[in-house]
């Protein structure tokens, strides 16, 4: 794979002010497939004086012209998306079909959103005797996930700079190709030097000397809980804006009307998608007593079709993996019944974990409360609708859901009793536009569509 020596910073790519660099390896055959240097505080700190040089001239430049400069960077992106999907494959392990459609697709469709947006958005109202302007809160740290390599930075670079925001963006760690070659998208559109900045790294390091800075007005961080509570903590100890997208454990309420063999393998399918790694994915199954052992059956015989390797890539790396099969390990002990995978290794290589589905998993276990971040589900017996609603929001979380009933007036009437931040009713298909953000511990502020753009204004009024 192609891989710059140096980091993106002013419009252009320099030399790494220290020498460390960080192996970046393919989780599929665990073979490095190219370096990325290891940034400091020194080139966050260069990368944000580029950013802050660049900001007066970007926020005053017409929402019409950053909004072509957007659209330009969604052709850009466009024009080299199976190269992107390839890179996401080698340094994530994405089956590449996955990381053709959701992975590459989606993200590109959300820059596209961000040109249609920044365009149409009323940057200005009257309310009274007032006109309120929406301006850019200035410069934006980005700190993004590896889990979808393109779209966490988009769903927080296209907003920001749709805002007049300027950006430095240190990405993971595991998936710096992605990011690298997202850098090489926006010096092609030609956007002014500085208004977007890259600089690679280790997150205690680069990420923290982000977080930390200054310079930074605004930290967008997606990522663990444990690393958010640090940064939340840091923003409020210096007055600083902070929008935080954090894990989850989003329930799947199979209600009594529901039609169950699609509940139940839609369900299952949400899961194993991108390997379970993804913040909003529906990994505790909650069942009526009633209908639980066909629904226990109907899983495992979902899972069965998952087979890892075509469908099911690794997960990202060893320590990931150690995780969650400590999880799995961790859920027979607590009592719980294995029907599909289990922790022994599927593969002789690679970060790999079957699709393993939980019975007998009971509100209060490990497997129930915390977030596995691997192709594991829980499935959990409710006695009736008001225990399933305390079993749904029984959790630290709430970013995601679903509910299934036979009738939508009923499903609705769940919903909105849930204590999350989006819930699809009978598998209502995901909305590039809705907001996406959680309630509770699952985080502070929203990304994606209008809501996504607003976290990256500050009003200001004059009264006349
Ligand atoms: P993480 O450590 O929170 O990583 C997220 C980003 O924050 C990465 O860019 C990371 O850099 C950076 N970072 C780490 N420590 C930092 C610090 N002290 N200051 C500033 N930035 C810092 O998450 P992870 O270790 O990759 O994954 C651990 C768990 O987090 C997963 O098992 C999962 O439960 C959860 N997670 C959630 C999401 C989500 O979308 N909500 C995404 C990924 C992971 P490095 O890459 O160098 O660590
Ligand atoms: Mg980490």
């Amino acid at each position: 794979m192609n891989a710059h020596d140096g980091m993106y910073i002013g419009g252009e790519w320099r030399a790494a002010a220290g020498g460390d660099t960080i192996a970046v390896l393919n989780p599929v055959d665990e073979q490095v497939i190219g370096h990325v240097p290891a940034g400091t505080a020194e080139d966050v700190d260069a990368a944000v004086r580029a950013a802050r040089a660049a900001l007066p001239g970007w926020a005053a430049t017409p929402p019409a012209e950053r909004a072509a400069g957007l659209a330009a960077l969604r052709d850009r992106l466009v024009a080299r998306k199976d190269e992107i999907a390839e890179t996401i494959s080698a340094e994530l392990g994405a089956p590449l079909p996955f990381a053709q459609a959701v992975q590459t697709g989606l993200p590109i469709a959300i820059a596209g959103s961000y040109a249609e947006l920044a365009a149409s958005y009323s940057f200005e109202e009257k309310v009274g005797n007032s006109t309120v302007y929406q301006e850019p809160v200035g410069v934006v740290g980005a700190i993004t996930p590896w889990n979808y390599p393109l779209h966490q930075i988009v769903n927080k670079v296209a907003p920001a700079l749709a805002a007049g925001c300027t950006v430095v963006l240190k990405p993971a760690e595991d998936t710096p190709l992605t990011a690298q070659l997202f850098a090489e998208a926006v010096h092609e559109v030609g956007l002014p030097a500085g208004v977007f900045n890259l600089v690679t790294g280790l997150g205690p390091v680069a990420g923290q000397a982000l977080a930390e800075h200054e310079g930074v007005d605004l930290v967008s961080f997606t990522g663990s809980t444990a690393v958010g509570k640090q940064i939340g903590a840091t923003a409020g100890a210096a007055v600083k804006r902070v929008a935080l997208e954090l894990g989850g454990k989003s329930a799947n309420v199979i209600l009594p009307t529901a039609d169950l063999a699609k509940a139940v393998n839609v369900g299952v399918a949400n899961v194993m998608g991108n390997s379970g790694q993804t913040c909003s994915a529906w990994t505790r199954m909650l069942v009526h007593t009633d209908r639980y052992d066909e629904a226990v059956e109907l899983a495992s015989a979902a899972a069965a079709k998952y087979t890892v390797g075509d469908r099911v890539g690794p997960l990202v790396n060893a320590k990931q993996l150690a995780r969650v099969r400590g999880y799995i390990e961790k859920g027979v002990e607590e009592g719980a019944r294995i029907v599909a995978g289990g922790a022994e290794a599927p593969l002789e290589q690679g970060y790999y974990v079957s699709p393993t589905i939980f019975a007998d998993v009971t509100p209060e276990m490990a497997i129930a409360q915390e977030e596995i971040f691997g192709p594991v589900v829980s499935i959990i017996r409710y006695e009736d609708e008001d225990d399933a609603l305390r079993i749904a929001n029984g959790t630290v979380y709430g970013l995601a859901g679903g509910v299934w009933a036979g009738d939508e007036a009923e499903a609705v009437a769940f919903a909105r009793r849930m204590d999350t931040g989006q819930v699809d009713i009978n598998g209502g298909r995901f909305n590039p536009l809705a907001p996406f953000g959680g309630y509770k511990q699952s985080g502070v502020g929203r990304e994606l569509g209008v809501h996504g753009l607003t976290e990256y204004l500050q009003t200001k009024s004059l009264q006349f």
